[in-house]
């Protein structure tokens, strides 16, 4: 070893690992397989301050099969015409019995299990699309299918279930012959759900006529739990203890998972609730004493006590697939039928949307789902590659759900009545009802953003703390000396690299960052890069003051967690428009969404350094990542006004933007009608123009739209086919127009 690093270690590393020892609690075997769960990819390459955007641009864009998109076109789009989500919702509080039918006998609840037991196997992308879709018609159906897929028993017997598990029910699962559910929530552990009451015994008992099995006895009360109504398998994760040592030596094994078929003596399950008139299944079950079979943990007894890192591992797929396409369907859906509705409804004989008030609505509800599919796309590549990104998976669920929130009350926004009034016509208030959900569950938001999207970060995708880490809790300190203050140097080297370049790119505004693709991106590349760098600064100032106490400042983890997630939508959407063949046509969406992004990292930022804790810390990074100032604005009237139109006018882009969702061709499908009267409008535009100009002197209001166009035919100013155009649109534009009413009890028996 070079003489350099004796001295180095001596007097530098040495008393810097010491000290980190002693303020650092050593990494468990638990939090170091908690923290080993899932895989570092693009996260990693933010965290580096230095992004290789060639890397990125050269993933291969995901692609469905053939058979994935003969599925979608075929059973999906059947399903989809099945359901009607008013009478899901508000008939029948449940969807009808043809309904789960088709989804049980199709395959909807098996597209993650294997060919070889009887599943579909699709990708993620297949998958994805396949909830996405169901979700433009009704959120219901499309949170039915997509928990079985997501993360459940399904998922969990592929990754550790026994053969013998695996082959008695994969292909139950497959065939729709059992419904699973998983149960992990319980009234006193919600977010923090490592602290649940719910507990086993190990003993032996008499079971299914066989003498002195040996199992466990569980005890536990859940709530929440989707599907739990319908079960016929329930998944329950529990604490497992050994009192009488029928295992091993320890008494207390830690969290367990089991399988457990509902209709088991004890099991107590059925009872619903309700959650906001999103009528999918949901609901408690708990249990007293009931025995189990030791084989019924699953993965078997060599599982014992590993649950919760099966589900950390799990986790990063079902939140990086469900959730993302539940998102980006709500942005669709919004997209082209808000937009649609904006063009036909009309006001101060002006369509809605063409005020610039709610351009600046329809343009954030644009830009808003082009990230959002982005960002989703993008995932999924990542998944079907086989990696198991459970820091992006967290910015995927936090971002997009509240991507969500944010289209669907601007679409109600623009709705006005139209949203608020409840019916079958009304194709925005269940969506919006369903918000809180998406938000609530699969790491509720709050949570994901303040504490795990940084938090987990920091450690899994910074490229030396874990190293730090992992060198600390060596128990042999000469070789911990060794890998510490390898590790350490790099850091420090790579802390000042990231001060220096980050004052350099703010000095040039990045100019002479070499970067790929066309002149008309090349701005945003270089300015993301400028901001991962930025980013990185920050992320290491902030590790070096705060410490471990870093954990306890959510706001500043929060801010740091938005840094790194606007770098990740950023990505997306640059990649989104390079595998699209970077079309003229989508710039305006391009530009709108990367200017957010930037302006979105630029306040996070500000943010961040307006509270850091140690204020000349503060003042000398303000300088050198913003030496000219605040540097980044959002979209400007113009952008959005260009944007605004997208959505106003059949075109390409509108096409790409929506792809994947459900357009009933029906008439009597409000999404079906507004489609329909959009193109009917717009054919007729010209022609009342031209009508307008030649029978002013007839008023429609006054006279009616009849007299009108008979007047007009009569002098000529339009022929009679235009005349019955015009005619047309006007039919389909009012009927776009209606609401649903009810007689006064809305159908229900008074209450006395
Ligand atoms: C419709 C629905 C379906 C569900 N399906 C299932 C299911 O199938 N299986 C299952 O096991 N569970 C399920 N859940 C449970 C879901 O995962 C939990 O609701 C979720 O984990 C949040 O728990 P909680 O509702 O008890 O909220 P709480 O834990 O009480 O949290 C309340 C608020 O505090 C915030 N918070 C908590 N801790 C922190 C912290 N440290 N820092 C910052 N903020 C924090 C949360 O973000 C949240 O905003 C479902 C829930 C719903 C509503």
């Amino acid at each position: 070893m070079p003489q350099s690093h004796d001295w180095r270690q001596r007097y530098i590393s040495g008393p810097i690992l010491k000290l980190f020892r002693k303020v650092t609690p050593r990494m468990s075997q638990t939090e170091r397989e908690a923290l080993d769960a899932g895989s570092v990819w693009w996260d990693g390459e933010l965290f580096s301050g230095r992004p290789h955007w060639q890397k990125l641009l050269q993933l291969p864009a995901p692609k469905l099969t053939a058979e994935e998109q003969a599925f979608i076109d075929g059973p999906v789009e059947t399903l989809c015409a099945m359901l009607h989500d008013w009478e899901i919702t508000h008939d029948r509080n449940d969807l009808p019995d043809e309904v789960w039918s088709y989804i049980r006998n199709n395959g909807f609840l098996s597209m993650i299990i294997p060919r070889s037991f009887g599943g579909l196997e699709f990708s993620a992308l297949a998958h994805s699309e396949v909830v996405m879709k169901i979700a433009t018609r009704s959120i219901t159906a499309a949170v039915t299918v997509m928990v079985p897929n997501s993360l459940g028993p399904g998922k969990l017997l592929l990754e550790y279930g026994t053969e013998e598990q695996k082959k008695h029910h994969l292909p139950r699962l497959a065939r729709g012959e059992d419904i699973p559910c998983f149960a992990l929530t319980s009234p006193e552990a919600g977010s923090d759900a490592g602290a649940i009451p719910d507990y086993g015994i190990v003993c032996k008992q008499d079971f299914n006529g066989k003498k002195n099995v040996l199992g466990m006895r569980l005890t536990w009360n859940k709530r929440y739990i989707t599907l739990g109504p319908v079960a016929t398998i329930l998944g329950l994760a529990f604490k497992l203890y050994d009192p009488e040592h029928l295992l091993g030596q320890k008494e207390n094994l830690g969290i367990t998972l089991a399988l457990i078929p509902t209709s088991t003596q004890g099991v107590n399950i059925g009872n619903r609730h309700v959650p906001l008139n999103i009528m999918f299944m949901n609901g408690p079950n708990s249990g007293k004493d009931v025995f189990i079979p030791i084989d019924w943990i699953i993965g078997g007894p060599e599982r014992v006590g590993q649950g919760w890192r099966m589900l950390m591992e799990c986790l990063s797929d079902g939140r990086g697939v469900s959730l993302p396409a539940l998102s980006a369907g709500a942005g669709k859906l919004a997209c082209r039928a808000v937009g649609g509705y904006a063009r036909v409804r009309r006001q101060f004989r002006t369509p809605v949307g063409r005020f610039e008030g709610v351009q600046e609505a329809l343009a954030r509800i644009a830009g808003t789902t082009y990230m959002l599919d982005a960002a989703r796309t993008l995932t999924l590549g990542a998944l079907d590659r086989g990696e198991k990104p459970s820091v992006i998976s967290a910015i995927v669920k936090y971002h997009m759900t509240e991507g969500m929130r944010k289209v669907i009350n601007d679409g109600m926004d623009v709705l006005g009545g139209a949203g608020i009034c409840l019916g079958p016509r009304n194709f925005l208030g269940r969506p919006y009802q369903a918000i809180p959900i998406s938000i609530t569950v699969e790491g509720a938001n709050i949570l994901t953003r303040s504490m795990i999207i940084f938090g987990q970060g920091a450690i899994r995708s910074h490229p030396f703390i874990f190293k730090e880490m992992e060198a600390a809790s060596d128990d042999d300190y000469k070789n911990a000396l060794v890998k510490f203050d390898r590790a350490l140097f790099s850091h420090i080297f790579f802390f000042m690299r990231n001060f220096v370049f980050s004052l350099y790119y703010g000095l040039t505004a990045a100019l002479f960052v070499a970067t790929p693709g066309p002149r008309k991106v090349r701005r945003y590349y270089q300015q993301m890069t400028r901001l991962s760098t930025a980013f990185a600064l920050l992320a290491d100032t902030t590790l070096l003051i705060l410490g471990g106490s870093l954990k306890r400042r959510e706001m500043i983890s929060a801010r740091l967690g938005d840094i790194l997630s606007q770098l990740y939508l950023g990505s997306a959407v640059l990649k989104q428009y390079a595998d699209q063949g970077h079309m003229d046509d989508d710039l305006p969406l391009l530009r709108w969404s990367g200017r957010q992004v930037l302006c979105n990292i630029q306040n996070a930022m500000e943010g961040l350094l307006q509270n850091f804790p140690f204020r000349p810390a503060a003042w000398v990074l303000r300088f050198v990542i913003f030496p000219w100032g605040q540097w980044f604005s959002a979209p400007n009237d113009k952008l959005d006004r260009q944007v605004s139109e997208l959505l106003l006018n059949p075109s390409p882009t509108r096409d790409r933007l929506t792809q994947g969702m459900y357009i009933p061709k029906s008439l009597d499908e409000q999404v079906g009608r507004i489609e329909d009267a959009l193109r009917k409008v717009i054919a007729a535009e010209p022609l009342e123009k031209k009508i307008r100009t030649a029978v002013s002197d007839f008023d429609p209001q006054y006279h009616g739209v009849e007299a009108v166009l008979k007047e007009a035919v009569k002098r000529k100013a339009i022929t009679p086919q235009e005349a019955e155009i015009v005619r047309q649109a006007e039919a389909a534009r009012l009927d776009v127009i209606q609401v649903d009413d009810f007689p006064p009890h809305l159908g229900k028996e008074k209450v006395a």
